[in-house]
């Protein structure tokens, strides 16, 4: 982290053509109780679908992957790329563990492409620390992508993730994929995790919708197999309202019908901070998600750190980690654990806040990492990031350096505290931004609580749809 003003806010892209916005996607907004918070350009901002600003703090959001404008990494120098496969038998491992000195700062000359000089050596670690990464121009590029950064495992999109529908994946692309993967040793069963898209929720009581969320799904299960990838993470979905237990029947329901669908690709749900009808933020909901599931192969669970913490489950200490792993596995069962998404949080604990921080600068804070880099038992899972890049992809690579340098490490070791507390101090103005946007709104609810409806007056919902989308900024 010795370049540490990478991460810093001047790093911001240009606003000439970006401007960040929380918005709401009206037409899917009656689907899900998700809110979307994404970085929304010029061109977007122009289409006909209508998106309705909801939160001021529009910007406390900045972790959007914007497919769509994006481009693929450049390279211009490649260093040796060791993989934790071939490096049991590799004696030089110490030398390709180190980080490559990082690039110079330097700010994208156009603001939507992301360009590194670079490569970044990939570590022997048993720890597959990875990112979420952009598959512009084609999921072939995802494995450039995600290489270039010394990432060991990786997540993407497998299409526009805010679409109903998108073109079929060129054939082409799938074999370069496919023949990618073996050049640069990612085990797509393993180690690649895509992300579902956004609108799909298997939960929705709506006979009409739940064959379009199915639909898509299912269309995603199949370009997971036709690119040979065997993991593939879901959100749960919304209830609307609607009694929960049938809610998670009917994700249950839509899995069994998928999984006869395909072949072998295993559905992971992800676990969610619960806002609103969300499902998914309890380890009782997860386990009843799976309870239903036939084929308990084809079935696992992604556990979000962000998501984890703005829920309720605290992970800041080590006592408090294992306590949260004992409850995951006494409710659900570590055998599902699939894998890890890497995030602090820019909201405080229990606030419900789908806000994605850097490592270390959020409200869960560098220990909850560095003991979770020392839990033997993740090893082999993908571990991905998704926090802001600001699309400078080598804020990840330090990331993943970062957290690969945690291994082994002392919470009592001088480095690690001096660092700790250089990242807390990074992230200071951003956790005291929202956690007064936090306070404010328990405040507003504490006394919305207490004024009795007016008479004939139209009564506030409990978990009404503003509810559930302030301020969250829900990205993946
Ligand atoms: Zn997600
Ligand atoms: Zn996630």
């Amino acid at each position: 982290m010795s370049d540490a003003d990478l991460l810093s806010p001047k790093r911001t892209v240009s606003t000439r053509t970006r401007k960040t916005v929380v918005y709401k996607e009206e037409s899917d907004a009656e689907e899900l109780d998700v809110i979307t918070s994404k970085t929304v350009t010029k061109k977007a901002a122009t289409t006909t679908r209508k998106r309705k600003p909801i939160d001021s703090d529009a910007e406390l959001e900045a972790s959007g992957d914007d497919e769509d404008t994006k481009k693929p990494i450049t390279i211009k120098k490649t260093v040796a790329v060791a993989t934790a496969k071939k490096q049991k038998t590799t004696t030089t491992t110490a030398a390709a563990a180190k980080p490559k000195a990082a690039p110079k700062a330097k700010v994208p000359k156009v603001p939507t492409a992301s360009t590194m000089t670079s490569t970044f050596a990939r570590a022997a670690s048993k720890m597959l620390i990875g990112a979420h990464v952009s598959i512009a121009k084609g999921v072939q590029n995802s494995i450039t992508n995600a290489s270039t950064i010394g990432a060991n495992s990786f997540a993407l999109f497998l299409k526009n993730q805010r679409k109903w529908s998108s073109p079929a994946m060129p054939v082409s692309d799938a074999a370069t994929f496919r023949k990618l993967c073996e050049e640069k040793n990612y085990n797509p069963k393993t180690q690649i995790l895509p992300h579902g898209s956004y609108l799909i929720n298997l939960a929705t009581p709506t006979a009409e919708k739940q064959k379009q969320a199915y639909d898509c799904f299912v269309d995603d299960l199949k370009r997971c197999e036709e690119l040979g990838i065997g993991l593939y993470n879901f959100h749960p979905g919304s209830t609307l309202g609607e009694p929960r237990p049938e809610a998670l029947k009917r994700i249950s329901d839509a899995l069994n019908k998928a999984h006869k669908e395909t072949k072998f690709v295993k559905t992971v749900v992800e676990n969610m901070v619960g806002a609103g009808n969300v499902v998914g933020s309890s380890f009782e909901d997860l386990r009843d998600i799976l309870e239903g599931v036939e084929d308990k192969s084809r079935v696992g669970i992604c556990l979000d750190t962000c998501h984890m913490f703005a829920a309720g489950h605290d992970i800041r200490t080590k006592e408090k980690y294992e306590e949260v792993m004992g409850n995951f596995d006494r409710i659900v069962g570590r055998k599902y654990l699939c894998a890890i998404h890497l995030n602090d949080s820019k909201g405080p604990f229990e606030s419900k806040k789908d806000l994605h921080q850097n490592i270390g600068q959020g409200y869960i804070g560098l220990e909850a990492f560095r003991v979770l880099m020392n839990d033997t038992r993740l090893e082999g899972l993908p571990i991905v990031l998704e926090t802001p890049t600001n699309e400078d992809p080598t804020v990840w690579a330090k990331e993943i350096k970062l957290l690969e340098s945690l291994v082994g490490m002392k919470g009592d070791e001088e480095e690690f505290l001096k660092m700790a507390e250089e990242l807390q101090a990074k992230g200071e103005g951003e956790r005291e931004r929202v956690g007064a946007v936090v306070a404010k709104g328990k405040a507003k609810a504490a006394k919305t609580a207490k004024t009795p409806a007016k008479k004939g007056g139209r009564k506030k919902k409990v978990e009404s749809d503003d509810e559930d989308s302030e301020g969250s900024g829900c990205s993946h």
